[in-house]
Formats: structure tokens, C-alpha cells, sequence
């Protein structure tokens, strides 16, 4: 092959092609075909006798710069895709392959740079892993809607219901305790109209947030049942550690000390119904709501911020 057709394929090349000098240190470019300099902005003159890390400008953490001086010094070839800058400042992404040149003894004398503008299908693919990575978030977000209540970020209503039912197949068949605490706060009403609505929703926020820390097990949780009322489902437990554990939560509102102007003791305080059952295999749940409900009724009649057990 005339020796004119490959010094024309290398000028005509679409793609950047360089040559750098083995022998020199720092491997300084000693050639660049006209395509390099289309693509850097930089003319020939500009290029040539330096080593071609101002391509990176100060963008010099990309861990693909190690690979190329590890190849170089290794005398290897590599392919890497890194950010480059042009000489007006703009970035793009440079595929770039860098083969070692060896002369008949197998030294390498040169290397020869094949450089490519892939910063088209590079943005393609940082778009698609934002897209994927976005779906991911509102997937969780979604999920976490359906079953976590807006205002306090405990369980929600729909959640209770459906753990409820599951709970209690698991009890019946174990033949395992299950508790159901009603809990009610107290002239929350009055609270919204001396302190305001927002002020409501922060105690109701505080409140769920100190009955949801109140157990260990994994299975027990608390959820928002509705308005200024919150369910906490236990399995496991007899009638004195329920009535123990619901002794506690009435503590642990009181502990909270929010100040209340027209409640009795001054502060902000939760009455609680429970029921604890301990299952045959006929016991259907709507019983334990019942009595755990009824049983809170009862606690307000007998004048708030106390439990009751039915
Ligand atoms: P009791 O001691 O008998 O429970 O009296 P109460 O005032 O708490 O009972 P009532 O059911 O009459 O009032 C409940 C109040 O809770 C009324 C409602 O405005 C308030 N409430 C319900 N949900 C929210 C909420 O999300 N945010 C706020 N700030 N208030 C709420
Ligand atoms: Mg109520
Ligand atoms: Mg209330």
C-alpha cells in the first residue's frame, strides 16, 4: 500500500487520531490529525510537544486517567470514556483507545490515540439512570403512601386493617395472645381551638411519635386509626404485660408535657382502651376491636388520661 493512502486515511479520519513519544518524558503528543483538532478546538501548533492532560482542564479526579498512565507505563493498550474540555471550556465525553506502537526490538516507541466524541450517548444514558433512578423514588414514595400516614409518618389506617386480619389468622393458628390498644387523645378539640390547627397537628405528630417508639417487637406497631386516634396492635402478651405496656404509654404522653390549658392535669394526655384475647380457633377479630373500643369509652367516662381493660 502506498505509504500517501494511509497519511491521507489518518488526515481524512472522522475521528481524532494522536501520536505520542514513548521516549520523551511525559509523553508529549507529537502528532494530531485534523480531526482532533475539530473536536479539541486546539490547532496542531497548540497540541503538539505537550502531554494532553489540559484535555481534563482541573477535572483531574476522574479514576480513568489512572487507567491510562497505568497502561502507558505497562506499555498496554486500554479503552476508557473520560471528560475532556475543549479550548473554549466546553466538556465532552472522549472515548478514547490508546495502543502501544513497538519498533522490531518490542519497544514502545509511541502510542497511537484513537479519540471519539461519544457526549451524545453518553447525556442518552445519564438521562435514561436519572429517569430509572426517579421511577425508583417514587416507587418507594408510593409504596410508603400507601401505608404510612401523611401527617405523623406512622402506619396508616389501611395498613392497621390489613395487619389486623393477618395477625389475627397468625394468633388463632399459634393459639398466641394478640392485644389491641385504643388510644384517644383527649379534649383535642379544645387544643385546636385554644393553640390552632398547627400547633394540633405538631402534638399529634409528637404523640404518634413517642407511642411508635414504645415497642421492641418486630410484629407490634402502631398506627394512625384516624383524626386525633391511634391503634397499637401487640401479639405475645398477657393481661398484665399489656396492662403494663399501656400503663406506659399514658406515662409516655405525659412525659411529652405539652402544655394544655384545659386539660385537667395542665398537660396534653391520651386515654386508652385495650382487650387482650387469647385465641381459639373460632375467635373472630372484630370482637378485640369492639372491647378495645368499648373499653376506651369507658376510660373517658371515668374522666380521661387513665386505660381500661375489657
Ligand atoms: P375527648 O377527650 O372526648 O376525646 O375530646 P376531643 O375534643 O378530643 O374529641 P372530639 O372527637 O370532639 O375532637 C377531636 C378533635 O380532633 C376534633 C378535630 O378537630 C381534631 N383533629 C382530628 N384530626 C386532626 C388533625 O389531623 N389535626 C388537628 N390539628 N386536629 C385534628
Ligand atoms: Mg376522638
Ligand atoms: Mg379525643
Amino acid at each position: 500500500m502506498k505509504i500517501e493512502i494511509l497519511k491521507q486515511a489518518v488526515m481524512d479520519s472522522r475521528d481524532g487520531i494522536t501520536i505520542s513519544d514513548n521516549f520523551i518524558d511525559d509523553n508529549p503528543l507529537i502528532f494530531v490529525n485534523p480531526a482532533f483538532e475539530r473536536m479539541t478546538g486546539y490547532s496542531f501548533e497548540e497540541i503538539t510537544n505537550i502531554n494532553c492532560r489540559y484535555l481534563q482542564k482541573n477535572d483531574q479526579e476522574q479514576p480513568e486517567l489512572e487507567i491510562i498512565r497505568s497502561a502507558v507505563k505497562k506499555g498496554e493498550y486500554c479503552l476508557v470514556t473520560l471528560r475532556n474540555y475543549r479550548k473554549d471550556g466546553t466538556m465532552f465525553w472522549n472515548e478514547l483507545s490508546i495502543s502501544p506502537i513497538h519498533d522490531e526490538n518490542g519497544i514502545v516507541t509511541n502510542f497511537l490515540g484513537i479519540q471519539k466524541d461519544v457526549t451524545p450517548r453518553m447525556l442518552i444514558q445519564q438521562q435514561l439512570r436519572d429517569e430509572h433512578q426517579s421511577l425508583e423514588e417514587m416507587k418507594v414514595h408510593f409504596e410508603q403512601l400507601s401505608i404510612k400516614d401523611g401527617l405523623t409518618g406512622i402506619y396508616n389506617r389501611r395498613f392497621f386493617d390489613t395487619q389486623f386480619e393477618i395477625q389475627c389468622k397468625i394468633a388463632c393458628r399459634n393459639s398466641d395472645s394478640l392485644t389491641l390498644a385504643m388510644i384517644d387523645v383527649d379534649n383535642f378539640k379544645s387544643y385546636n381551638d385554644i393553640y390552632g390547627h398547627q400547633a394540633g397537628d405538631e402534638a399529634l405528630i409528637r404523640v404518634a411519635d413517642s407511642l411508635n417508639k414504645s415497642f421492641q417487637r418486630a410484629s407490634d406497631f402502631a398506627a394512625r386509626y384516624g383524626g386525633e386516634e391511634f391503634v397499637i396492635l401487640s401479639s405475645g402478651m398477657t393481661k398484665d404485660q399489656s396492662a403494663r405496656h399501656v400503663e406506659t404509654l399514658c406515662q409516655l404522653v405525659r412525659d411529652l408535657r405539652i402544655p394544655h390549658s384545659a386539660s385537667r392535669t395542665g398537660y396534653l394526655t391520651i386515654s386508652v382502651g385495650f382487650s387482650v384475647h387469647t385465641f381459639g380457633p373460632l375467635h373472630p377479630c372484630n370482637v378485640l376491636l369492639a372491647r378495645a373500643d368499648k373499653a376506651l369509652y369507658i376510660a373517658k367516662e371515668r374522666g380521661r388520661n387513665q386505660c381500661f381493660n375489657l
